[in-house]
């Protein structure tokens, strides 16, 4: 009878992938949505997240726009603006 939860409980490990390339996973959802919470303030200084939200993310498997300005940090689409003209 144990082994129904054991084999239940392989399967319930979840991940989810951010904007950034970074591989989140956890066994459950609540651990992954601390994850998340955790990720984005240290690596994105995301101010607005929150358990709230992450959890959003992490049900829909998508981010909202705002913090995907992470690209700002690597690949810029346009150089900066040369010296203006004098
Ligand atoms: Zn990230």
């Amino acid at each position: 009878m144990g082994f129904v939860s054991i084999a239940k409980r392989a399967r319930s490990r979840s991940s989810w992938l951010c904007g950034c390339g970074q591989r989140l996973e956890a066994d459950e959802d609540g651990r992954l949505c601390d994850q998340v919470v955790s990720h984005l303030k240290r690596d994105h200084q995301t101010a607005y997240i929150n358990y709230q939200v992450a959890r959003e993310m992490v049900t829909s498997r998508a981010y909202k726009m705002e913090y995907a300005v992470v690209y700002k940090n690597g690949t810029s689409p346009d150089e900066e603006f040369g010296p203006e003209p004098y």
